[in-house]
Parts: structure tokens; C-alpha cells; sequence
């Protein structure tokens, strides 16, 4: 039997599963015993203890999960959750029920504004379900603990759980729910476990079930036959020799350079990136620093970090993009007016030609930058959608004082156009994320339609195929910068469409760099060719492996 989700990575773990335990029963309807200032110093000091212990967790964890437990930390110690819990302990209600009604209510408006708040909504609910076994006095739920490794089968993860996972036993994540954006799935990508997300029927499985979870097909497979797992097991072994192989610079069997760059957040994460062997930064994501920042940020504090970052990278290429704001990752200070389809909306360049201050500080904030460090700077727009707008763009980073400005390929109307494009800018790099959800008309966010947020269909193909021959037509650059640059099978496919370089999350760089080597320029065009001519996702990756 096989199950069917959306993997994460490339990754493929083979053993038995163990289910986690079930959650906290729901706390009972019951009045406390009349003192609702004690109750709610009670309520109060296991709030404390919870941010606490998030805290401490955080700390031991280091790294990303640390940011992710901190932001748990700081839902336990949210003043209007704990001006909510204690409106109810005043009207009688128990501190147990209060604490559980109040983020609850939470979670559900969380989840009505879907997207990326949807999925934090998890989180709230680990958060009150350690509050209330603190105010129990047991143990907060939470990964099983065995001798033997095991795979990790859950509704969903808890950002709690999955920092801290031991990595020596934990073989693999498998979850219910999640989508290829949940916590799960962003900590399970930096750490490299293989994972599986939004798995119907993970949850029906005995533990102690042999499986195998695949996460580059996204199959579950039950039970699996003692070739099928003599198979996995030598993709395991394959992987693992890729992760120790030397470090080198990108480039094909044939000698063919292919750049490898660094997608990062922020400048905190470019010294492991390098270590990684990062050749620089393909993507770096700017609206990830103001994500919280109720006003626009000034061209000092931009600056700071522009600066921190590119030195990192002293004679390196770093390709820095201006705010993306809007759809799941919203900046107060840009996006203020409610849309039904904010994907479909004022969203990346579209919100900073509406802001146009914010876009001049932001250019200005990374001119000052590059005139203070030795990194090569090229500055890119988000959400472009023709010649006029990369016009627009390129001229206003020139006259700003930038080197190299050029556009994300992500909306179909400019690689549509990708001709007139390529005549205006200096180079393009190609967002394969929203390339797809936008050509296949599927939200990225919503599992629902995971199976359409595949860059794999050869209609996205078509796509980067326009702008890989408008790149070598005018001999300007034509980079990847998509989670689709991660997936070793299809980037050869990409260079083989015209792609130059190719940039994804660091922990990819090594199975990238494996792959490349094995395949000429020339079988990788024929792979491409083979890809396009595919009648779906399916087809042309099958079709791209056979030729
Ligand atoms: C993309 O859309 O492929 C991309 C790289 O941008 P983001 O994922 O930040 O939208
Ligand atoms: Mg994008």
C-alpha cells in the first residue's frame, strides 16, 4: 500500500514508524473555586514557566529552530491572550478551560486569515497544550522516545518538538497536515531529515510499521517488498557519500560552470551558507528582516544589515531582492488594505510603486552598501510583470546608483514577453514557487492543491524555456532562484533550458552539486527536451530520467 503527500527535500528514510501521542484531553467546563486573582496568578506563573522552558529549549536547539521557539515563547507571554484568560477566570471559569478557550479562539481567527498565519496556528495550539499540562502537573506531549530509530509519524509537528529532535534516532517526519510552508517542513529542510507533509492515512498506521518514506516522489510505502527496501537503502548510502563529497564549484561533467548560490533570509545564516560552499547568494529575501516592523524601516537600519551580509562575501556575486511584500508575508507598513486574492494583489514591486519612499530608502540603503563592501551587488524586483515595469525598475536602480538591477521571473506575463524583457535588464532569476502557482492557478500555501505546486509540469517548463533563450539570445544571465533549483533531477533539467546558475536553501548545495557532475551540457538539453515534450508533472519527470 502506498500513502501520498508533499515531500520535502530530497530525502528518503526506511524504518518503523512510532506515532506520537495523543494531545492533552480538552480541559472540562468548570468554575474555579471562587479566588480568580489566585487562579490567574496560578495561570500567570505557568504561562512563565512555559515561555520559560521555550526558551531554554531554544537555546540548546541554536540555529533557526531557535527563532521558531522563541516566537512560541513569546504566544505564552502575548498580554492579550492573557488579558483574554483572565476575562474568563473572572466570569468563573477554570484557569485550564479559560487558557484552552482563549488560544483556541486565537487559533481559528489565525487560521480564517490562512497563508502563512494559518499555519502558525499549529504552533498555538503546542503552546496551550504545554500550559495546561504545566497547570496540570504532567508531562507536555510530545515526541515518544525509543532505543531503536524510528520514523516520526504526527498530526503535525510542533516547532517544540522538531528543534529538539534527536537526529540520531529520528529517521524520518511524516505529518497529516502541514503544508510545504509549516514549520515542519522549513526545519526539516535546514536539518535535511528526510519528510513527508499533508499525508492522508498517516495517522491509520501500527507502530512498529516498516516504511518507506520517499520524499522526492512523495510516497509513503507500507510494508515495502525486501527489494524496495535494498533499493532505498543504497539511495541512502548514495546520498550520504554526495554530503561528504569534496566541496567544489558548480559544473557539469563536461567542465560547464554552473554556479551554486545561497537562498538566505538573513545575514545570520551566510557563514554556514559558505561553509556549505555557497559560491554567494542567489536570493537574498529582505522582507524576511521586517517581517514584525509596524513602520517602514530607515536606510541606516537597512544599511546594517545589507552591509553585515555582503561582507560575507568579498568578490562574491549576492543577489539582493527588494521588499516582497504582500500575499503570506505582509508588511503592515506597505500592504494596509484588505484583498480577497492578495497573491493576486498589490504584492511585491506593485506595493513599493505604491509606496515609491519605501523603494527609493530600500535602493538607497543597498547603494551605500555596495559602496562599502567588496561584494559584486545585483538588486532584483519581485512580482514583475512585463517590460514596462522592468523598465521602470532598472532605470530607477540606475539612477540610484546601482551596478546591476534586473527582475524575478515569476508572474507568466513576463516570460511571456521575455524577449523584450531580457533587452532591458541586466539579468533575470527566475522564482519558480509563484512561477508555478500563477501558471497552474494553485496557492501555494493551500494543501489542498499541493499537487498542482509542482515546477516539474512542463507547462513551467515552457515557461523558463522562454526566458532561457531571450538569456542566451542577448547574452544576459538566467538564474533559478525557486525551490525547484533544489531538486538535483529537475536543475539539470533547468540548465538544460538555459539556466546559468542555480540557487536554493544551503542544505540542497551538496545533492545539487552531485548531480551536476554526472550529466554534460549536452545530456542535459536532451533531458529538457524530453521534459518539455511531457504531457504533466509526472510525464516529464520520468521522461527527463529516461532520457
Ligand atoms: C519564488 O517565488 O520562487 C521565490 C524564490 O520567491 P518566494 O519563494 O520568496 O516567493
Ligand atoms: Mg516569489
Amino acid at each position: 500500500m502506498d500513502l501520498h503527500g508533499v515531500g520535502v527535500g530530497r530525502g528518503v528514510a526506511v524504518g518503523p514508524i512510532l506515532r506520537m501521542p495523543d494531545a492533552l484531553p480538552e480541559p472540562e467546563k468548570t468554575s474555579h473555586a471562587g479566588d480568580a486573582a489566585a487562579e490567574f496568578a496560578t495561570v500567570t506563573a505557568s504561562l512563565g514557566a512555559v515561555a520559560g522552558d521555550l526558551l531554554a529549549r531554544g537555546e540548546k536547539a541554536g540555529g533557526e529552530a531557535q527563532g521558531v521557539l522563541e516566537a512560541a515563547a513569546m504566544m505564552a507571554q502575548d498580554p492579550m491572550l492573557a488579558d483574554d484568560v483572565k476575562a474568563r477566570i473572572e466570569t468563573g471559569t477554570s484557569g485550564e478551560r479559560a487558557v484552552f478557550e482563549a488560544f483556541a479562539q486565537f487559533q481559528e481567527m489565525l487560521i480564517g486569515m490562512g497563508g502563512y498565519m494559518a499555519e502558525r496556528a499549529t504552533d498555538l495550539g503546542d503552546v496551550s497544550q504545554r500550559i495546561i499540562a504545566h497547570l496540570r502537573g504532567v508531562a507536555a506531549p510530545g515526541v515518544p522516545t525509543s532505543d531503536e530509530p524510528f520514523i516520526l509519524v504526527a498530526p503535525d509537528l510542533a516547532p517544540a518538538d522538531t528543534a529538539l529532535l534527536d537526529l540520531s534516532k529520528v529517521l524520518g517526519l511524516i505529518t497529516r497536515d502541514g503544508g510545504p510552508t509549516s514549520h515542519t517542513a522549513i526545519l526539516a529542510r535546514s536539518k535535511s531529515i528526510p519528510a513527508l507533509v499533508s499525508v492522508a492515512g498517516a495517522l491509520d498506521l501500527a507502530d512498529g510499521t516498516v516504511v518507506i518514506a520517499d520524499a522526492a516522489s512523495g510516497t509513503v510505502h507500507v510494508d515495502p517488498s525486501a527489494d524496495a527496501i535494498a533499493d532505498a537503502q543504497a539511495r541512502i548510502a548514495e546520498r550520504a557519500a554526495a554530503a561528504t563529497a569534496p566541496i567544489t564549484d558548480g559544473a557539469l561533467a563536461d567542465g560547464t560552470k554552473i554556479p551554486l548560490l545561497a537562498n538566505l533570509g538573513s545575514p545570520k545564516d551566510a557563514a554556514e551558507a559558505v561553509a556549505l560552499g555557497a559560491e554567494g547568494v542567489g536570493l537574498f529575501r529582505t522582507e524576511f528582516l521586517f517581517l514584525d516592523s509596524k513602520t517602514a524601516p530607515t536606510v541606516e537600519d537597512q544599511q546594517k544589515q545589507y552591509t553585515e551580509l555582503l561582507s560575507h562575501f568579498p568578490g562574491k556575486k549576492v543577489v539582493v531582492r527588494a521588499l516582497d511584500a504582500g500575499a503570506d508575508k505582509p508588511l503592515s507598513f506597505l500592504n494596509d488594505a484588505h484583498e480577497e486574492n492578495p497573491a493576486l494583489g498589490l504584492r511585491g514591486l506593485r506595493a513599493l510603486r505604491a509606496k515609491d519612499e519605501i523603494l527609493r530608502d530600500q535602493l538607497t540603503a543597498l547603494v551605500n552598501s555596495q559602496n562599502e563592501t567588496e561584494a559584486d551587488l545585483w538588486v532584483m524586483a519581485p512580482m514583475v510583470s512585463d517590460s514596462d515595469e522592468t523598465d521602470f525598475f532598472v532605470k530607477l536602480g540606475k539612477e540610484l546608483g546601482l551596478t546591476t538591477v534586473g527582475v524575478m521571473a515569476e508572474v507568466p506575463s513576463l516570460a511571456v514577453m521575455a524577449d523584450q524583457v531580457a533587452e532591458l535588464s541586466d539579468f533575470v532569476s527566475i522564482g519558480t514557487n509563484d512561477l508555478t502557482q500563477y501558471t497552474l492557478a494553485a496557492d501555494r500555501m493551500l494543501s489542498t492543491v499541493a499537487s498542482y505546486q509542482d515546477p516539474w509540469h512542463p507547462a513551467v517548463l515552457r515557461l523558463v524555456k522562454l526566458l532561457g533563450d531571450a538569456g542566451a539570445a542577448t547574452g544576459k544571465p538566467v538564474g533559478i532562484c525557486g525551490e525547484a533549483a533544489a531538486d538535483p533531477q529537475l536543475a539539470v533539467v533547468l540548465v538544460g533550458l538555459g539556466a546559468t546558475t542555480l540557487s536554493m536553501t544551503p542544505a540542497a548545495l551538496a545533492d545539487v552539486r552531485a548531480e551536476l557532475l554526472g550529466v554534460t551540457l549536452e545530456q542535459a538539453r536532451a533531458k529538457a527536451v524530453a521534459a518539455l515534450a511531457a504531457h504533466s508533472a509526472a510525464g516529464a519527470r520520468e521522461a527527463a530520467a529516461q532520457a
